[in-house]
């Protein structure tokens, strides 16, 4: 699925997770990176908007496989700049997650579970490919690349997860911080993600206080659809339903 979302702003997925490519003046940045097998996708997403497209930046709102997939061939390959929340960027370099909170065990008898668990090891995604070299950014920053997001840490799902806001535009991009659909239950709507992949579920609960004053009427998460309710509602919705 290519689809515009928000003005210059495209959704890319092809199942499990969502990745995102910003236009400004003709340059693009991207938010996340897929799976690894989500190379080709990404290109002819890209070549849609005219010959040899300028891929300058791509920014990532944690490191977790589903979300770093082609960042490595994108910096390699295209030259684009890789950014990350310092809190992250270690494990971005060596492809090395921290421990989950949760245990999986408990999400055995849901068929989401396996469609999620199938849909990402055939992209390759159950193993991180380390992204060599990585530049941080860090809370409050207005990161100097096209469309210009402003990164608010918000960390819980990883130390270094983080939302990036497109001002102008009132688009929030909320990586794992908040998902629209849990990728182990299945279950629609904003929430944290589920504590068998949270570092510190706790901690995620909490981070919610930080989106609820950006000005956002749109929400753009990893998992699940566009929100298009704002970000205090999301996150009071979030904060309902709570841990799964
Ligand atoms: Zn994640």
């Amino acid at each position: 699925m290519y689809v515009e979302v928000a003005e210059g702003v495209h959704r890319l997925t092809q199942g499990v997770t969502n990745f995102y490519l910003i236009e400004q003046s003709g340059k693009f940045t991207l938010i996340d990176a897929g799976t690894p097998g989500d190379w080709d996708f990404f290109c002819r997403s890209l070549a849609s908007h005219g010959e040899l497209p300028d891929l300058e930046a791509v920014l990532l709102t944690h490191a977790h496989p589903d979300h770093t997939g082609i960042a490595e061939k994108a910096r390699t390959d295209a030259g684009a700049q890789v950014w990350i929340h310092s809190a992250d960027a270690d494990a971005a370099r060596t492809g090395k997650t921290g421990k989950n909170d949760g245990s999986i065990a408990s999400y055995l008898l849901r068929a989401e579970f396996y469609r999620t668990l199938f849909s990402l090891a055939r992209r390759g995604a159950t193993k991180m490919i380390p992204v060599k070299e990585v530049s941080s950014f860090a809370d409050g920053e207005t990161i100097d690349v096209p469309g210009r997001p402003r990164a608010g840490h918000a960390p819980g799902h990883t130390p270094g997860s983080a939302v990036l806001l497109l001002e102008q535009r009132r688009v929030l991009f909320t990586g794992d911080v908040i998902a629209t659909r849990n990728p182990l239950t299945g279950r629609a709507g904003p929430q944290i993600m589920p504590s068998g992949l949270n570092e510190d579920t706790g901690e995620a609960l909490r981070s919610l206080d930080l989106l609820r004053g950006m000005n956002a009427g749109v929400l753009l998460p990893g998992h699940g659809d566009p929100w298009t309710q704002g970000a205090a509602e999301a996150v009071s919705q979030a904060k309902a339903a709570g841990r799964s």
